[in-house]
């Protein structure tokens, strides 16, 4: 047999843009020149053409069946990224309110946010994890959330670190739940109706860069003001169906082949978080039996299950790790700068096989130069 293009893949732990399933990289290549019966590329076509307001409204439909939306919530592709939506969320929810907006802190994406929703009014750390390094995410007692809140805003699951939530913060009903679910999205079923506001960028968990799933309850949509700039007002984007300008067609497309891929290949997201847990359970074990050589940054209740960061015992062994990983087909380890280590992101569409192939390799790899 011939080698294909396919076969030239390793194993790709790069925490975003990241891995996506080969059955719908394929699929795009067999479809990108011409979209099968529509006689042009979805590249070339309006986003006024039936064809592609359809393959929107599927999209939207394949996330609403999977979360299991219900009609109280808008969902909309928006771009400018995760970090448009720092800024978009305090625009609508906090600017010209006499309110003060809660956050709780667990990492470096939450940092940010907060340094734009400064920028709208005023804002509360009800939980500031910085000083423990960002190793470990709040229990309810530890935080107390003011019940004239504007919202209250937390990352789930913090990227850099490999902090995630186990639960949903404790929130007061009378407070807006909002979620920066960026490196989560889709990984496991989510109860939307205890939020306000979940949103993702696409390029972590859920398809390519360039689009921001919003899922926004529709009463929060009322709340930004007419004079913002057009863009930045969910409103517009919810009354014109994501279609208030020219939105990101591509990624959108391949973002709903990859919710079409949850459903039907995976079997929906009990069983995805099923093959999730499996999954991070061999990196975390391959950690835990190493007598020390690997050691975990986050604390073991709020291990992420899609990014393991990890330290070896010094530079030299990591370098080398990276280097023979490589070697081994495993890809994209480095760890980010500010937390070093390495970091291994196991998302949706990383198989079962490339989590197993790398907890192999750290394994025999401590065993060798511990
Ligand atoms: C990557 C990431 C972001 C930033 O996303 P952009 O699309 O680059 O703005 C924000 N939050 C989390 C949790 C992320 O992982």
């Amino acid at each position: 047999m011939t080698a294909t293009v396919t076969d030239q893949r390793a194993y790709n732990f790069s925490a975003g843009p990241a891995v996506l399933p080969v059955s719908v990289l394929e699929e795009v290549r067999d479809e990108l020149v011409c979209l099968p019966g529509a006689r042009s590329s979805l590249l070339e076509m309006s986003h006024r053409d039936k064809v592609f307001v359809d393959i929107l409204h599927d999209a939207e439909n394949s996330i609403r069946s999977l979360l299991n939306i219900s009609d109280d919530y808008s969902v909309l592709f928006l771009q400018g990224g995760a970090a448009l939506q720092f800024s978009m969320i305090p625009a609508n929810l906090l600017r010209g309110t006499e309110k003060s907006a809660a956050y709780i802190q667990t990492g470096t994406w939450g940092k940010k946010a907060i340094a734009e929703a400064k920028k709208e009014g005023a804002v509360n750390i009800v939980y500031d994890a910085a000083d423990s390094n960002f190793n470990h995410v709040p229990s309810a007692e530890d935080y107390s959330v003011p019940a004239d809140s504007a919202y209250l805003y937390y990352c789930n699951n913090e990227t850099i670190q490999g902090v995630q939530f186990p639960s949903e913060p404790v929130c007061p009903d009378s407070v807006p739940l909002i979620c920066d679910a960026s490196s989560d999205f889709m990984h496991r079923p989510l109860d939307i109706s205890k939020y306000g506001m979940v949103y993702a960028c696409a390029q972590k968990n859920a398809g390519p860069a360039g689009v921001t799933v919003v899922v926004i309850r529709k009463d929060l949509l009322e709340i930004g003001s007419a004079s913002l700039p057009g863009y930045l007002q969910y409103k517009n984007h919810a009354e014109a169906d994501s279609e208030w300008n020219t939105p990101p067609t591509f990624a959108i497309w391949v973002l709903g082949k990859v919710a079409r891929w949850l459903t039907n290949d995976i079997g929906g997201l009990e069983a995805m978080e099923k093959l999730n847990r499996e999954k991070a359970g061999l990196l975390y074990n391959a950690i835990d039996s190493s007598n020390g050589f690997y050691t975990g940054h986050a604390k073991p209740e709020c291990r992420s299950l899609m990014n393991a960061t990890f330290v070896l015992p010094n530079d030299d062994l990591q370098s080398k790790f990276l280097s023979e990983a490589a070697d081994n087909g495993l890809v994209a380890l480095k760890g980010h700068r500010s937390v070093g280590g390495i970091r291994a992101s196991i998302y949706n569409a990383m198989p079962k096989e490339g989590a197993q192939a790398l907890a192999d390799f750290m394994t025999a790899f401590a065993s060798k130069n511990g």
